[in-house]
């Protein structure tokens, strides 16, 4: 079984949490899709902590810290030069760097394809659950697709099917979904930003068959404290943990 993780983004205590969860199932091999760092208060330790992580892609936050932010409104640059000096503070910056310029934009292994944002464009395209209904987007994107591919990105969880749907995971049965023989495109959502009004970290487990979305309760007050102490951190970045936005 797969554990499949995303957008960590800092959030020590949320991702602390989630490998607990993890580690009371039989999970074989954790894939994480990026975005480890950005927004959140504990860049360094989520970085040490994805090196035991079987894959780990490149998100947009880490091309940012990499590259330069593209694209990204004043907070959430504030936090990227903020996570980039942090990183180069460090003991172990150049471990870090090493580390983040060595990610894969994308993977595939056998039907499965893991990537950040779009099977399209890797780090930048958003998947939002109103797209499903775009059926020229769509098509395009599930035609480099084989069987199923695994995203996140935006921070909502959820399935889109070729069909044009997109099913959040409390509308699925126990937050399980059973594939057949359709291709679909799975959002695991996000372990320390989730924003689809359920605070718990998100995450998924995928046997080959069916995932299954999970939710974990984290001390989220503990992530808001540290992101409220550090001035180039919007205090809205801990605010907007509280309610899952
Ligand atoms: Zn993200």
């Amino acid at each position: 079984m797969l554990a499949i993780i995303s957008d960590v983004h800092g959030n020590l205590a949320a991702l602390e949490a989630v490998l607990s969860d993890i580690q009371s199932r039989r999970v074989e091999r954790i894939i994480c899709l990026g975005d480890l760092v950005g927004y959140g208060p504990d860049p360094v330790e989520c970085l040490v902590a994805a090196r035991s992580f079987d894959l780990v892609l490149l998100g947009n936050h880490e091309e940012a810290v990499l590259t330069g932010a593209v694209d990204f409104n004043s907070r959430a640059e504030m936090a990227v030069n903020w996570t980039r000096q942090h990183l180069k503070n460090d003991a172990e910056a150049k471990e870090h760097m090493k580390f983040l310029r060595k990610l894969l934009t994308r993977c595939e292994e056998g039907n499965l394809s893991f990537v950040h944002g779009s099977p399209r464009d890797p780090t930048r395209e958003y998947i939002y659950p109103g797209h499903a209904r775009d059926t020229e987007r769509m098509s395009e994107i599930f035609a480099l697709i084989k069987h199923f591919c695994f995203v996140g990105h935006t921070h909502t969880p959820g399935v889109f099917t070729s069909e044009g749907e997109y099913v959040h995971p409390t509308a699925l049965p126990a937050g399980v979904c059973v594939f057949h023989k359709d291709k679909a495109l799975i959002n695991v959502g996000s372990v320390g930003q989730p924003r689809d009004d359920d605070p718990r970290a998100c995450y998924v487990t995928f046997d080959g068959d069916s995932a299954v979305f999970r939710r974990v309760k984290y001390d989220i007050k503990k992530t808001v404290k540290k992101i409220y102490e550090t001035a180039e951190l919007a205090d809205s970045l801990g605010s907007r943990l509280l309610f899952g936005k």
